[in-house]
C-alpha cells in the first residue's frame, strides 16, 4: 500500500537526547508532539463535551476498544458513521487494542491477579483461579469474561484489529499479551513471543481491512506495534528490534507500571525503534514526573486516565502539588485552584465553591475538576514541547519538578 494513513515528521531535537517535538498528520487533522491524548474510554471524556475537550488545549482523544465492543457495540458505531461521528469529535482519535481490559478487567471479574499462577513453568494460562479459568491465554488468542455480566468471550489479534475498523479511530493499535507485574521471566518472555506472532497477525489482518478502506474511499487507519517485554532489558530491546523491522505507523510501548520503570524501559525502546516513527507512552501513571520523563527518553503521545479520575475523587493538581479540594482549608478560599492555571474553571470559580460542590454531592463540580486537571497536564505537555524547541528543557523540567515535588523528592527524577 503505497499511502499511508499517518505522517510524522520530527520538527526539532533535544541535542544529546532522544527528546523531539514534531507533527502526527491524521485523516482528522494534526497532533503536535509531544503531546498528552485525553483519556475518552466509553468514547467519551468523563464529565466534559467535546468542546471543552478542544477548549482545554486537547488535540486528540484515545477511545478503549474493550469497552466499545461490550457496549454499545461496534458494529452500532460504524452504523453511526464511526466513533468521531457518534462522539462528535472531529479531532484525531486513537483506540487501544482491548488487550489491556482483556488482562486487567477479564482477571478483575471476580478475584483479581493471581501470581502464583506465573511461577508454573512452561504455564500458558494467566487464570486468576484455577477453578473458574476466567482468563485464559492461548496461541490463537484469549478466553475472558465479560465483566458487565460475565460471560464468556475469546478474542483473537484479527477480531481487535476488526473491531478497531469497526470503530474506526485514526490511530489503532496491535493486540498484546499482557503480563502481571509479578510475572516470572520465562512467562514474560513467553508473553513477549506471542505478542510478536500477534503483531505480525495484526499487521495482515489491518492491510486487508485498509484496503476495504481504499476501495469505499474512506480514510486509512494506522497501526502501532505494541513492545512489551516488561521490566527485562534483553527482552524490551528484543521487542523494539523486532516490531521496528516491521512496517507499523508508530509504536506504542506497554506494559510500564511503575514511575521508576520509565526512563530506563522508555529508553532501552527507544534507542532501537526507528526514528522516524512516532511513540505513544501506553496508559502511563499518574505523575507529572512521568511526562517530562517520557518526553526526555523521546516519547511523542501519552494517555492517562488518572486526571480525569483523580478530578473525580476531588484530588487536584497545582504547580505546588497535588491539593484535596474537600479539605476543610478550603471552605473559605476565595482564591482559584491554581493561581498560575489559564483554564476555564480557574478563571472563573474559587476554591471554596468547588469544594462545596464536592461537598454537597453537585455533578458540576467533577465537571469543573476534570477541565482544571486536564488543562493542568495538557498545558505542562505543552509546554514541554516547547522546552524542547527552546532547548530549555531541562531548567523546565527542574523548576517545574522542584516546585510540584519539593527539591528533596524532585532529586529521583533529575538524577
Ligand atoms: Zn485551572
Amino acid at each position: 500500500m503505497k499511502k499511508r494513513p499517518i505522517e510524522f515528521t520530527i520538527t526539532s531535537k533535544l541535542n544529546g537526547t532522544l527528546a523531539r517535538t514534531g507533527i502526527i498528520k491524521t485523516p482528522h487533522g494534526i497532533i503536535e508532539t509531544p503531546a498528552f491524548i485525553v483519556g475518552g474510554t466509553k468514547a467519551t471524556v468523563k464529565t466534559l463535551n467535546p468542546d471543552q475537550v478542544k477548549d482545554l488545549g486537547g488535540q486528540a482523544v484515545l477511545v478503549n476498544s474493550y469497552h466499545l465492543m461490550l457496549r454499545p457495540g461496534t458494529e452500532l458505531i460504524k452504523s453511526a458513521g464511526g466513533v468521531h461521528n457518534f462522539m462528535n469529535f472531529n479531532g484525531p482519535i486513537f483506540s487501544d487494542s482491548g488487550g489491556f481490559q482483556v488482562f486487567s478487567l477479564g482477571m478483575a471479574y471476580k478475584k483479581g491477579i493471581d501470581a502464583t499462577s506465573h511461577s508454573k513453568k512452561g504455564d500458558s494460562s494467566q487464570a486468576v483461579n484455577s477453578k473458574t479459568q476466567l482468563t485464559r491465554v492461548t496461541d490463537d488468542g484469549v478466553f475472558f469474561r465479560s465483566h458487565l455480566d460475565g460471560s464468556k468471550l475469546f478474542m483473537k489479534p484479527e477480531d481487535s484489529m476488526e473491531v478497531q475498523h469497526l470503530i474506526g479511530a485514526d490511530i489503532h493499535m496491535c493486540f498484546d499479551e499482557l503480563t502481571s507485574p509479578l510475572a516470572k521471566r520465562d512467562y514474560i518472555k513467553q508473553a513477549m513471543d506471542r505478542t510478536h506472532a500477534w503483531a505480525d497477525r495484526c499487521l495482515i489482518k489491518h492491510e486487508e481491512l485498509n484496503e476495504v478502506h481504499l476501495g469505499l474511499s474512506e480514510p486509512l487507519q494506522a497501526l502501532y506495534g505494541v513492545v512489551q517485554g516488561a521490566r527485562e532489558e534483553d527482552y524490551r530491546k528484543e521487542s523494539a528490534k523486532y516490531l521496528g523491522e516491521r512496517n507499523f505507523d508508530g509504536y506504542g510501548i506497554g506494559g510500564v507500571f511503575e514511575p521508576e520503570e520509565i526512563s530506563n524501559t522508555v529508553r532501552w525502546v527507544n534507542e532501537i525503534l526507528p526514528e522516524n516513527k512516532p511513540r505513544h507512552l501506553l496508559g502511563m501513571g499518574a505523575q507529572p514526573a512521568d511526562l517530562f520523563l517520557g518526553a526526555e527518553y523521546g516519547i511523542d503521545t501519552f494517555d492517562c486516565v488518572a486526571p480525569t479520575r483523580q478530578a473525580r475523587n476531588a484530588a487536584l493538581f497545582t504547580l505546588n502539588g497535588r491539593i484535596n479540594i474537600k479539605n476543610s482549608c478550603f471552605e473559605k478560599d476565595f482564591g482559584p485552584i491554581d493561581k498560575d492555571c489559564d483554564c476555564y474553571t480557574c478563571k472563573n470559580f474559587t476554591r471554596a465553591y468547588i469544594r462545596h460542590l464536592f461537598m454537597a454531592d453537585e455533578i458540576l463540580g467533577l465537571s469543573l475538576a476534570t477541565i482544571h486537571n486536564e488543562r493542568f497536564v495538557v498545558r505542562t505537555v505543552d509546554n514541554i514541547r516547547e522546552s524542547i524547541k527552546d532547548g530549555s528543557f531541562f531548567e523546565y523540567k527542574k523548576d517545574f519538578l522542584e516546585r510540584y515535588y519539593g527539591i528533596d523528592r524532585a532529586k529521583d527524577f533529575l538524577a
